[in-house]
């Protein structure tokens, strides 16, 4: 079979294995046989450049680095929604609208209102050709390359559809890959993001695409504007883009009278708890298309539709005890313990303060009566106090000012909205938790040792940060509770293990303020072992891609303390990694320091791939467009003619593959 067939080939199965997986929600190959068909495809489109196709399955695992987002117009505009808040107000714009169609009988198309980032999708001759944000309604910014990772968004159409349109809906994040995301964020030491919603606008704004692909965003879908689409209600537009191989929630009904239509509402007030993402109310759309172009638009919002939004819902409770929270970075939380209460379907007893400021803003007092939420936000919030029943003895919150842990005193810094413990090495939960991340699986992955134990360790004096760990001997586990032989011996095995882990998760493990997983292998890569690190300044430091003051500061300051020096002196006897493997070190240069190379075309003794990894390892950057800060063109065989003008026009040299070569 010759090659472009068999790409094609390839190309088509896994599209129509994606889309039984993510629309349909029923998989026909193992997800084994799945990867194994993607990379033979990868492999065969990077020896095989010509038959490059921009809606090509492999799109979906990302890579594309977009620097700026380019605003462009939408074709058609997109419209803002009229809202209501009860029922009255729809049963109004019901009249209204009957009232302007006149003596005709109208239906309803009622949907999920989806609270998620709005997108719009351009496709020509079924092929996926842009994704705009939602912007101003007049213009939005091209976040195709994001798109693309998106499983739910088909690159290539099927069926009968149009030769070009475009198709609009949400992007959203469910709630559970939200909570595992802020989980990973809770352990690396960062804020934990608001909202789904925020979380899934922020990510079609990632300039590396590949992060994209690691989230598990969806688009839903649910409406189509173009020229001669032959489709004439709302309904039949739901059904058709699904047939397309668009994912449109099925929830949506088609209703025959208002009473219908409330019936919905109702309904989905109430069990909108159970679905996987966010949604904040309903969207009443008048079906018919020929009576939607009859109602028009106001300068704001189509006529024909209304959205009836849920209330957010509420409770009052008492507000019994404040506590305070000291997390592994000693940063405070604190946290309103409440008489428990129902609430959208689960018991709550606790809500989150987030910070003094908060509790101020709402003049917040133990003893108050105090409304509770939970709206786009998991956890619920308080959102303001009940003053006709607050005791008239009740005095304002005084915010702790000493750790309730260490009782050192707080310090908060300037443009932080949190007070944190400076006691890091006598304060035990910051203590504890610094060893219980360093134990973490992403961390040292040390096995046959868990959070419990770290703590139970510690309260029993044996270790009080990690390097104790290595010094832990079976005759001092064994009287501890539940320590049998078999265990004791896992757990040091486990220890031992760890000295094997490498320099980039070690640096990870050390748990130095904002150093999470990718800006430990950011900072591993820059500097290769720990004495480089050690000794840079701040200065140095922020010229490492991605790296900031914020973090810059805090690496400065965690070698400037002599309690971390020593630690980690013993670290290093105990044989932990302190610089990056010797295979990882081959070939490594600083030759390119400073120098972006865009690579095109194909080429004869290197692979691509190949070509940007001795860029990278030899200090340089791979672009992924030309523009003045290019430094060198690498150009191939077969590379594309306007990349070459691009290059002339700018200045930027273009060289052969030999030329590069030689410049190793
Ligand atoms: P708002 O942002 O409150 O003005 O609401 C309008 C937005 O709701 C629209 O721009 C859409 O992005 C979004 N939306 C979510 N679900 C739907 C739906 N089923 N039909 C129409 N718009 C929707
Ligand atoms: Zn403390």
């Amino acid at each position: 079979m010759d090659i472009k067939q068999k790409i094609e080939e390839l190309r088509k199965a896994l599209q129509e294995h994606n889309y039984n997986y993510y629309v349909l929600d029923s998989a026909t190959i193992s997800d084994f046989e799945f990867d194994m068909k993607l990379k033979e495809l990868q492999e065969l489109e990077a020896k095989y450049p010509e038959f490059y196709d921009a809606t090509s399955p492999t799109l979906r695992v990302g890579g594309m680095v977009t620097k700026n987002f380019e605003t462009l117009v939408h074709e058609h505009r997109m419209y803002s929604l009229d809202n209501s808040y009860s029922k009255e107000d729809l049963e109004d714009w019901e009249k209204r609208i009957q009232k302007i169609l006149g003596d005709v009988t109208v239906e309803f198309t009622c949907e999920l209102k989806y609270d998620g980032a709005s997108i719009s999708l351009t496709y020509e001759d079924g092929k996926l050709v842009r994704g705009l944000t939602r912007g101003d309604g007049f213009q939005g910014d091209d976040v195709t390359n994001n798109i693309k990772t998106i499983k739910t968004v088909p690159l290539q159409l099927r069926g009968d559809y149009p030769s070009k349109f475009d198709i609009r809906g949400e992007i959203v994040l469910p709630f559970e890959a939200f909570e595992k995301m802020n989980l990973e964020r809770i352990e690396n030491g960062e804020e934990p993001y608001m909202n789904p919603r925020n979380t899934a606008a922020g990510s079609l704004k990632l300039q590396d695409s590949a992060l994209v692909a690691e989230r598990p965003l969806e688009c839903l879908l649910y409406s189509v504007v173009g020229t001669n689409l032959g489709l004439s209600s709302q309904y039949q537009v739901l059904e058709k883009t699904r047939s397309w191989g668009f994912k449109v929630p099925t929830v949506a009904k088609l209703c025959k009278t208002t009473d219908e239509v409330m019936e919905f509402v109702d309904y989905w007030d109430i069990h909108r708890h159970e679905l996987p993402y966010e949604t904040d109310g309903v969207v009443v759309k008048v079906n018919s298309i020929q009576q939607q172009e009859e109602l028009g638009y106001t300068s704001k919002a189509p006529r024909w539709a209304m959205a009836y939004k849920f209330k957010a819902e509420q409770v009052s409770t008492v507000l019994e005890e404040i506590t305070y929270q000291v997390g592994r970075t000693g940063a405070i939380t604190p946290v309103a313990n409440l008489t428990p209460i129902l609430l959208a379907g689960t018991t709550v007893k606790r809500a989150s303060l987030h910070n003094a400021d908060q509790i101020e803003k709402f003049d917040i007092r133990v003893g108050d009566t105090v409304f509770v939420e939970k709206g786009g936000e998991i956890i619920p919030k308080i959102v303001g106090v009940d003053l006709t029943k607050r005791s008239e003895n009740s005095l304002p919150t005084q915010y702790i000012d000493h750790c309730p842990e260490c009782h050192a005193p707080l310090v908060r810094t300037e443009g932080d909205a949190k007070h944190y413990c400076p006691n890091e090495y006598g304060c035990p939960p910051q203590i504890t938790g610094r060893i219980q991340h360093f134990i973490s699986r992403k961390a040292m992955d040390i096995e046959g040792l868990g959070g419990e134990t770290v703590e139970l360790l510690f309260k029993e004096g044996l270790i009080e940060n990690y390097a104790d760990l290595y010094t832990l001997t079976k005759e001092q586990l064994l009287p501890l509770e539940r320590m049998a032989e078999k265990s004791a011996e896992n757990l040091i095995n486990g220890v031992a293990a760890s000295v094997n882990i490498p320099f980039e998760r070690v640096l990870f493990a050390l748990g130095i303020r904002f150093v999470g997983e990718t800006v430990a292998k950011k900072l591993a890569k820059a500097y290769k072992n720990i004495e480089a690190l050690m000794v840079a300044s701040v200065e140095e430091l922020i010229t490492v891609d991605e790296i900031g003051q914020r973090i810059a500061e805090s690496v400065v300051g965690f070698f400037g303390n002599e309690k971390n020096l020593e630690i980690l002196k013993r670290l290093r006897a105990y044989g932990v990694q302190f610089e990056l493997s010797a295979d990882k070190l081959l070939n490594q240069t600083e030759l390119f320091k400073g120098k972006t190379f865009v690579v095109s075309g194909v080429f004869e003794k290197v692979s691509r791939d190949e070509l940007k990894k001795m860029i990278e390892d030899n200090g340089g950057k791979v672009g992924s467009s030309i523009s003045s800060k290019t430094s060198f063109l690498v150009a191939g065989d077969k590379m594309g003619p306007s990349k070459r003008t691009k290059a002339e026009s700018t200045g930027v040299p273009i060289i052969s593959e030999e030329d590069f070569l030689e410049m190793l």
